[in-house]
């Protein structure tokens, strides 16, 4: 018998549109195929369990926590995820890269990757100058400021993460333009 998977991931660096790609696909699906999607942030899921320890009051707090501690909660969240994903269709919207105090720490390692053991990495991409501006006029996020040159890199950075996925679990990688 052959492996299904039911779980799409869907990242992008922060002001990518994200979350617009993702309501575009859920009505697509929706539409074509008559099928729901669960669509599950795992920001969401770690801000769940951080709040629930009283580390933090707001999601973007969670990227200056303690290195040691975010890897804890993102492995938790990962579990959940990947526990919720053996009923149903889901697609997880998060990052490959996480800009914290010590560097990038990674969204998607080893051991998030071969719990949830995804369908597809969808890695959504757009005009560096388009970001920047997006992540100025977002008034409900605070959002880490970025020149043009290190947002490209960010982005080539994050192919690499989406590759390394694929190369660990057997999923295929689709790069999306969001224009
Ligand atoms: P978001 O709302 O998607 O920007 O996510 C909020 C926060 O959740 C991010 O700033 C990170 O601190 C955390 N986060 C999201 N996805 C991951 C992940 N895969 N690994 C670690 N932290 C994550
Ligand atoms: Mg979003």
């Amino acid at each position: 018998m052959s492996e299904s998977r039911n779980v799409v991931i869907v990242t992008g660096i922060p002001g990518v549109g994200k979350t617009t790609v993702i309501n575009t696909a859920v009505e697509m699906v929706k539409e074509n195929h008559d099928e729901d999607v669960l669509v599950l942030n795992f920001g969401t899921e770690m801000f769940e369990v951080a709040s629930k320890k009283g580390q933090v009051e707001h999601r973007d707090e969670m990227r200056k926590l303690p290195t040691a501690i975010q890897r804890e909660n993102q492995k938790l969240a990962g579990e959940a995820i990947a526990e919720k994903a053996k009923k149903t269709r889901v697609i997880v919207d998060t990052h490959t890269l996480i800009q914290t105090n010590n560097g990038y720490l990674i969204g998607l390692p080893e051991w998030v990757v071969r719990a949830i053991m995804p369908k597809t990495v969808v890695l959504v991409e757009a005009d560096p100058e388009k970001i920047a501006q997006r992540r100025q006029d977002d008034p409900t996020r605070a959002r880490d400021a970025q020149m043009v040159d290190t947002i490209e890199t960010h982005q080539q950075m994050c192919r690499a993460a989406a590759v390394s996925v694929g190369t660990l679990t057997g999923a295929t990688v689709r790069i999306i333009k969001n224009r």
